[in-house]
């Protein structure tokens, strides 16, 4: 999707002009995919521009961090203001923000230790991720043959640039024979998540998500949406799910700050339900947008305000 340029970039610190915000060829990060990195969004709301669980996305970007013994030279607090700095400073009132935090410029090799560690802060208006069509309508969706990097090979708790390579496999795949996203397997044959989504079944108006520990990123869109089902009243389980489980469902969806909550309408070419978004994930997209935009007084803090 291509990138709708605006003006200004947090980098290191201060805000650049967006086409100065570049980095040298020989960047650690660009070689050894050596960045840890959030994706986020800032919804239009009556008080303005709000940010949704910014304080949950610099966590695991924290987490992510830890986990690659990567320092981040700024605090929850300064990176928490930043963001809210270039969402002004760009006067954007609903916009994608992509946070990284990489091995920069200076040394070679693989050891990442010695690397100066850079951070930028991008904000850019993004539409819905595959497609505002698929929002209602749904995505068709292949089961990979690429399988999901293990816990124990590229930890799944971490969302680390290089580790995107395996989706990126994953993504080809899918693209080429026709479909719209990929869903992965990990190497015992449990469903894990998209290359950017987790994914629910409905069945039986109880609700299915893969565990974390099934290889899948611990979305931050999935918790908020378990949240929303139960309280709607629904049942949600966290179970290990095999591909027929999707094939058999009555509803299939996938959340995702991209994605949002985009039905998925065939799995494998096999139609899911009525093949369209069914009426339980049109009651949680109604549910999820309303809290985005402020509408839920009690969801009130989820969101961040811009202009506060
Ligand atoms: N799985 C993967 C592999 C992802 O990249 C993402 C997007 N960050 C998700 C799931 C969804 O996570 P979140 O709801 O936090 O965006």
């Amino acid at each position: 999707m291509p990138i709708t340029e605006v003006e200004k970039i947090w980098m290191d610190g201060e805000l650049v002009d967006w086409r100065d915000a570049t980095i040298h060829v020989l960047s650690h990060a660009l070689h050894y995919g050596s960045g840890v990195f959030e994706g986020i969004r800032a919804y239009e709301t009556p008080r303005g521009a709000a940010v949704w669980h910014l304080d949950e996305h610099l966590h695991r970007l924290a987490r992510s961090a830890k986990l690659y013994h990567l320092d981040i030279p700024f605090s929850h607090e300064a990176l928490a203001e930043a963001t809210k700095d270039v969402i002004r400073a760009n006067r954007l009132d609903a916009c994608y923000i992509r946070p990284i935090a990489f091995r920069g410029y200076g040394e070679m090799g693989v050891n990442p230790l010695l690397a100066p560690v850079n951070v930028t802060i991008a904000v850019w208006p993004w539409g819905a991720y595959l497609g505002e069509e698929a929002l209602e309508q749904g995505v068709r969706i292949k089961i990979s043959s690429w399988r999901r990097n293990g816990p124990n090979s590229l930890p799944s708790a971490a969302k680390a640039t290089g580790q995107y390579i395996n989706g990126v496999l994953a993504k080809i795949e899918s693209l080429k024979a026709g479909y719209d996203e990929a869903i992965m397997l990990n190497e015992q044959g449990s469903v894990t998540d998209g290359s950017g989504e987790n994914v629910f079944i409905v069945r039986g108006g109880v609700l299915t998500t893969p565990p974390i520990q099934a290889g899948c990123l611990d979305g931050i869109t999935r918790v908020a949406v378990m949240t929303l089902a139960r309280d709607l009243g629904y049942e949600v389980t966290q179970e290990n799910l095999v591909r027929t489980d999707l094939y058999n469902a009555d509803e299939c969806f996938f959340t995702g700050t991209a994605a949002e909550v985009t039905p998925i309408r065939e799995v494998d070419d096999r139609v899911i339900g009525e093949g369209h978004r069914g009426p339980v994930t049109k009651e949680l997209q109604g549910a999820f947008f309303a809290a985005t935009k402020g509408e839920n007084e009690k969801y009130a803090s989820w969101l961040t305000y811009v202009n506060a």
